[in-house]
């Protein structure tokens, strides 16, 4: 029997440059800790959806068994043992409860057995089959617009498109608190580079002015913010950017498939759907919760994409199932609305019984709910308080929100019932008054 040795053991590797890096990461990881900012990931144990199991959070198909076996071995076995084994979630992007609906993961299962189950290819050696045309299209009609790209994350959309549309021409004016993947896919262009305040059209309309000199001004905002759950000013940045003959580019992560009065988005929302040119959206959030993201809007912008576009020409084709889950949750959405209403209207109660309780929600109409707490340490105890009491919900602080602006984020699902909701009120008045966020 190999001790040690074996098959699978991690091998360090020798050498002083290999012993300088293991201290400098060490050392990074402590300052990390010592900030506060370190982030533990909970492990779960079932499908994704408003009620989860936790491993190691009692009984359960792997619970403790699976923790003592090793196979949760990034699982905080502390946290973990007085933990309720069921938990009800309120922190997944899973919007509209697609993530585990039954005809979602059929659809992959379908396309997993008739298609394969990936392509071992990028989508133009030999990596298109039907079903990701088939997808394209889907989502270009769901969207109202020309044409779709489909890419492995909404992440690669972002860092694909601006390097492939702008040159030093050209100029990005860009929203302050834009996702990272926004600002990390301007920081591959070579435009020139805007900022603006958060949702500030005054400050927007000043760069738009100073962009004036450059041959093509795109504005790129997030439809809807998802640390604080509000929703881009898009007929005014339309506006704006009409006046002075700028693109408008949302992503629309925290929106597709339920803003809108039927689901199609913040343009929907705010009725500027013809006035958009480019959305960016992700497959990984309420169209299902598998993985994967596109871009949709004008035909020559997709050709161009197809043929410039990094992440797309140098990464693996979507997964067969990925895109049966995808293509399944959108033909649910062009079907009906209802999913998306049921959501809103918890959303709707959610959020007004919170108030009526005391508390400030940020954000308008939106199923993000962030509970403003102003304080980094008590976000940290009152959500680990929620979590004994079996309510997931994740607390943030500085950095990732401003200092001063801790808060604990909800997220509702069409798939929480309204006992749901009002249990994750009960317990945030218990928690808010135990810990002195009310009176
Ligand atoms: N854009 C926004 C606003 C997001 O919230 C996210 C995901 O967190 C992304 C882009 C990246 O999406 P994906 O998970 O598909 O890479």
């Amino acid at each position: 029997v190999l001790r040690g040795g074996g098959a699978g053991s991690p091998r360090a590797a020798s050498g002083e440059a290999a012993a300088q890096l293991r201290r400098r990461l060490e050392s990074e990881l402590e300052d990390i800790r010592g900030a506060g900012t370190w982030k533990s990931e909970r492990v779960i144990a079932s499908r994704q959806g408003p009620h989860l199991r936790l491993a190691g959070g009692g009984a359960g198909a792997y619970g403790t068994a699976g923790r003592a076996l090793g196979l949760f071995p990034r699982c905080d076995a502390r946290a973990s043992l007085s933990l309720p084994a069921g938990i009800l979630n309120f922190c997944a992007n899973n919007y509209l409860g697609l993530s585990s609906h039954p005809e979602v993961i059929r659809a992959a299962v379908e396309a997993l057995e008739k298609f394969g189950a990936g392509l071992s290819s990028v989508r133009f050696i030999c990596g298109t089959q039907s079903i990701h045309k088939d997808l394209e299209e889907k989502i270009a009609r769901f969207h109202q617009r020309e044409d779709a790209i489909l890419y492995a994350s909404c992440f690669d959309a972002n860092a694909g498109i601006f390097e492939a549309l702008l040159t030093p021409e050209d100029a990005v004016l860009s929203d302050e608190l834009n996702h990272a993947s926004i600002i990390d896919g301007i920081r591959l262009c070579k435009a020139n580079k805007y900022r603006y305040k958060h949702m500030d059209m005054q400050d927007l309309e000043a760069k738009l002015q100073d962009a004036q000199k450059h041959r093509l001004r795109l504005v790129a905002t997030d439809g809807a913010f998802s640390m604080d759950g509000d929703i881009a000013p898009l007929r005014e940045i339309c506006q704006l950017a009409q006046k002075y003959d700028a693109l408008v580019f949302i992503d629309e992560c925290h929106a597709t498939g339920f803003l809108g009065p039927n689901g199609r988005g913040t343009d929907e929302l705010l009725g500027v759907m013809d006035k958009v040119t480019i959305i960016n959206s992700t497959l990984g959030k309420a169209l299902g919760g598998a993985a994967g993201g596109y871009t949709t809007g004008p035909k020559p912008l997709i050709d161009l994409l197809r043929q410039r576009s990094r992440p797309y020409l140098f990464s693996n084709s979507l997964p067969p199932a990925v895109v049966g889950c995808a293509s399944k949750a959108l033909d649910l959405l062009l079907e009906s609305n209802a999913i998306a209403q049921s959501m809103a209207a918890k959303t709707q109660r959610f959020r007004s019984k919170m108030t009526a309780a005391g508390f400030t929600i940020s954000g308008k109409d939106h199923p993000i709910c962030p509970v403003m707490l102003g304080d980094a340490r008590l976000a940290a105890v009152m959500a680990e308080d929620m979590l004994n009491r079996g309510i997931y919900v994740i607390g943030f602080s500085y950095p990732v929100v401003p200092k001063g602006k801790a808060r604990i984020r909800v997220q509702i699902s069409a798939v929480h019932s309204d006992e749901d909701i009002d249990r994750c009120v009960e317990a945030f008045t218990e928690v808010g008054r135990k810990h002195g966020a009310l009176p």
